[in-house]
């Protein structure tokens, strides 16, 4: 029978919170392994054992648990009953046809009663798969591991250990709202998010029909990536095109930037209240452009009562490319669209805008009803696509 076993470690530092991230976990994994031949997913001892059918591609379940948020490692496994010879024929033959130049047996007991210490079941093992291949112990800088994991009952045996996502699993730290504009910044910033338990929706403010549609299908197909990470994902279409037409009849253009940012944050809020978030999420970071200044970030940040978050904020673009290049969003990023921030701004926005200027602006404007009308003039799309399954794209429009 061959199993999948998930090992886990930021979680077994959460304490009585502990039972509960596993039942995510296992939520998860069981979503993440939605259609294909999966008996069984179970948390079993401090980790999670996946029971495969069959004829599951191992390929395929390699992918999607490479995107369950929480694990820390995984691999394929047998199981066998605790004997030291059949443990070592089996890890032997599932070597194949590898010739390493040194090996060495790893074990670890999840059942201290179990009357046998690591080292002595490693030395047992090890001896014996010694003589069956002539390789050579190598306990410090082995070439290859095989590990047996004993429980109780039984025991787990593999030698290939597969990188987790790491993190949090998905869902355990509540729903955050995410400002998404086609960038580079802002999909590394959510992804981050999720990947410490947030389950993230986005908004995307675009200027059609005064620009082309180009980045809501960017936003879209931004979303769709990301969701590969978690399940079904709302993203809030919402157009701030009649917005930036009223602010650019009374406001003088240097601060129009900050302004408009101030008008997103105020409509994301109400959606993300709608949506129960506890918090707004940008891509902002500071020094990036010449109005990402600690002094606007500010100024920005105060137009919503709710907490703003940024979780690039001390990052360099260098790494936050990286970032976006593995997760997949940087080619979609880098397509060219139109923002709706480049419409009516000026080359040279204000640096450091001063809150009394901006509220004298702000008094100028509508401030709520322009909110207001934005809010209801929103489309909300649900995307869906299940953990590395390309099972297509389920869009369904709500009411924001
Ligand atoms: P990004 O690469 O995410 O666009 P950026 O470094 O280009 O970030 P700005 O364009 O100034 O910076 O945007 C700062 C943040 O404001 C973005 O990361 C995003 O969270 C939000 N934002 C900007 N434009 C939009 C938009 N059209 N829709 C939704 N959010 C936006
Ligand atoms: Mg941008």
């Amino acid at each position: 029978m061959r199993s999948v076993v998930i090992h886990f470690k930021e979680l077994s530092l959460k304490g009585r919170n502990r039972p509960w991230f596993v039942q995510l976990l296992v939520r998860n994994v069981r979503r993440a392994l939605d259609g294909c031949d999966v008996r069984d997913v179970r948390s079993l001892m401090g980790r999670v054992e996946v029971t495969l059918g069959e004829d599951v591609p191992w390929d395929e379940v390699r992918e999607r648990l490479r995107r369950v948020f929480g694990v820390a490692n995984f691999s394929l496994a047998g199981r066998s009953a605790i004997d030291f010879d059949v443990l070592a024929r089996a890890l032997v033959a599932m070597a194949g046809a590898r010739q390493p130049s040194s090996f060495r047996v790893v074990a670890r007991r999840t059942d201290k009663r179990y009357p046998l210490e690591s080292p002595v079941v490693e030395r047992e093992i090890g001896a014996r798969v010694a003589t069956a291949t002539g390789w050579s112990v190598n306990l410090a800088a082995p070439a290859l591991r095989l590990h047996v994991d004993l429980l109780p009952e039984h025991a787990f045996y593999y030698i290939d250990k597969e990188p987790g996502a790491g993190g949090l699993p998905w869902g355990a730290s509540g729903r955050v709202t995410c400002l998404l504009s086609g960038g580079i910044d802002s999909p590394v910033a959510a992804w981050r998010m999720m990947r410490r338990g947030c389950e993230v929706s986005f908004v995307h403010f675009h200027s059609y029909p005064v620009q082309s549609l180009a980045s809501q299908e960017k936003a879209r197909a931004l979303v769709d990536r990301l969701s590969l990470w978690q399940g079904e994902t709302r993203l809030a279409l919402v157009p701030f095109g009649a917005l930036q037409q009223q602010v650019v009849v009374s406001v003088p253009q240097e601060l129009r930037v900050v302004i408009y940012r101030r008008l997103m944050l105020r409509i994301a809020e109400q959606l993300a209240r709608r949506w129960k978030s506890r918090a707004l999420v940008t891509g902002e970071a500071i020094g990036q452009v010449a109005s990402q200044t600690l002094e606007n970030l500010t100024l920005i940040a105060s137009a919503a009562r709710m907490e703003v978050l940024r979780p690039l904020v001390a990052m360099d673009k260098d790494e936050i490319m990286q970032t976006a290049e593995s997760i997949g969003t940087l080619s979609t990023s880098q397509l060219p669209d139109e923002d709706c921030c480049t419409l009516f701004t000026p080359r040279y926005p204000a640096t450091r805008a001063r809150l009394v200027d901006v509220g004298e602006a702000e008094s100028r404007l509508p401030v709520d009803d322009m909110v207001r009308a934005a809010v209801q003039a929103t489309v909300v799309e649900l995307r869906e696509r299940r953990a590395g399954a390309a099972v297509g794209v389920h869009t369904a429009r709500q009411a924001p």
